[in-house]
């Protein structure tokens, strides 16, 4: 038995000795604890321990008649505010480490907009691109019968994430109907308009990250009407953010995605760039634009930088190397601890992750709502309710930032971990 108020130790599956994307989220709890209501500090070490982590192995039968093997994980990392919520993510350097982070993050994010969800996030360490459509159906039903024990409508609802989507969510949400004898669409979102999926939710991440943009921009005294703008990762969101900026009146100067860099100061047309990377499977060789380097890519002189293909992105040098004003972080965990500090110490102000991409689960979240009443919105509502969470959101974040001249992380954290443990708090401990 122990007398202290709190565990210190961490379980070894939750320890971190690297600079993993699970470190740099405990090293964010560690920089946001001192400024949380000392009421509710006897319960910080819930935000360090995963509440649930599933490892699962995916066995499946490939084309060629032989069979494979994959790793699986889901993590619930907190449910106090709800049911678990996050996405799916098949890359192949996914690792529990990098699955509990997401989820951790899930959980801010949801309490950062205020969602009734806790955090979650899964994944498969596979490259789904050396898969048949075939092969990747049959691994995705396995891997969503292995994790059927934890997840549900009102228990863990997954979502699309890299490699992933709005065929995966379908075919998990019919895998888990069967085993359950009755239609339960709830059980993931991100699923295609006609099974059951929400207007606007393919674009929803890409909108509130413009919208973020927006927000900040104009409390920086710019309109975002000629704001010139980079974006690396040109998949759900990048593409969605890149486009949707475009109608906003902005430029898009430099893309950058797994194959390649390139870069237009006159303005990248993003239509014909998204037609050439969904003939050719990348953005590299784009005529209408010139191709530089990876780091070349990284000293674009522009307003606003989004980070929206992988975590660890932003590296310190990186960082030091930026010729923008503002880093709109579409990605989950893409600025590196050691970034971050150079960021602040270089003014360059950074809307994160927490907020900046919530527009996914925000919209998300519209889905779930309308696949239990089974009443569907326009695309009109879907994008102003989404318009007005973001907004509210980023107002709370931006005046506590001001008001206790901290980060707009660190005011993200303080608002989302004071939700989570308030509800940690009044829920009580069981037995
Ligand atoms: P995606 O698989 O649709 O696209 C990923 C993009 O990143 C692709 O263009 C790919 O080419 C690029 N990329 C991969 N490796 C790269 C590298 N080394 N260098 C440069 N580019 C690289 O994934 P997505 O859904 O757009 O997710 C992107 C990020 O946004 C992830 O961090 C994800 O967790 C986060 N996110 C996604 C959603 C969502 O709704 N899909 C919501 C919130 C956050």
């Amino acid at each position: 038995m122990t007398t202290a108020t709190h565990a210190t130790t961490l379980p070894a599956y939750a320890a971190s000795t690297e600079n993993d994307a699970w470190h740099t989220y405990l090293a964010q709890i560690d920089r946001v604890a001192p400024l949380l209501p000392a009421g509710l500090m006897p319960y910080i070490e819930t935000l360090r321990q995963p509440k649930r982590c599933l490892i699962v192995d995916v066995p499946i039968r490939l084309d060629s008649g032989g069979y494979a093997h994959f790793e699986g994980f889901r993590v619930q990392h907190n449910t106090s505010r709800g049911p678990g919520k996050g996405g799916i993510r098949y890359h192949p350097d996914v690792s529990l480490q990098e699955v509990m982070a997401l989820a951790a993050w899930m959980t801010v994010k949801s309490a950062v907009v205020n969602l009734p969800f806790g955090g979650a996030k899964g994944g498969i360490r596979v490259a789904p691109r050396a898969l048949s459509r075939g092969e990747l159906e049959r691994m995705t039903r396995r891997y969503t019968s292995e994790i059927a024990v934890i997840i549900g409508p009102d228990r863990d609802i997954p979502a699309p994430d890299v490699g992933t989507d709005g065929q995966t969510m379908a075919w998990m949400m019919d895998t888990f109907s069967a085993a359950n004898g009755r239609t339960a669409l709830g059980v993931v979102t991100g699923k295609p308009v006609t099974m059951g999926g929400s207007l606007g939710r393919q674009d929803a991440t890409g909108r509130g990250v413009v919208t973020a943009a927006r927000e900040a921009m104009g409390r920086l005294g710019r309109p975002l009407a000629g704001t010139r703008v980079a974006v690396q990762g040109f998949g759900n969101v990048g593409e969605a953010t890149a486009r949707l900026f475009v109608e906003q009146g902005a430029t898009i100067v430099a893309l950058q995605d797994y194959a390649g860099s390139i870069f237009n100061p006159t303005g990248i047309d993003v239509a014909a760039a998204q037609v050439h990377c969904r003939d050719s499977g990348s953005i590299a060789g784009f005529a209408g634009a010139q191709a530089v380097s990876t780091e070349a890519f990284w000293q674009t002189p522009c307003d606003v930088m989004v980070p929206a293909a992988l975590e660890g992105a932003l590296t310190a040098a990186r960082a030091r190397g930026l010729d923008c004003r503002l880093v709109v972080e579409g990605a989950n965990g893409p600025t590196t601890r050691e970034a971050d500090d150079i960021l602040r110490e270089r003014d360059i102000t950074v809307v994160p992750d927490v907020l900046a991409n919530a527009g996914g689960v925000t919209v998300s979240y519209f889905e779930w709502v309308q696949d239990f009443s089974s009443f569907f919105w326009s695309e009109a509502q879907v994008n102003a309710h989404l318009e007005r969470l973001m907004a509210e959101a980023f107002k709370a974040v931006w005046d506590l930032h001001l008001e206790r001249k901290i980060t707009l992380r660190t005011a993200a954290y303080v608002i989302g971990c004071t939700r989570v443990l308030e509800a940690h708090s009044v829920r009580g401990l069981y037995p």
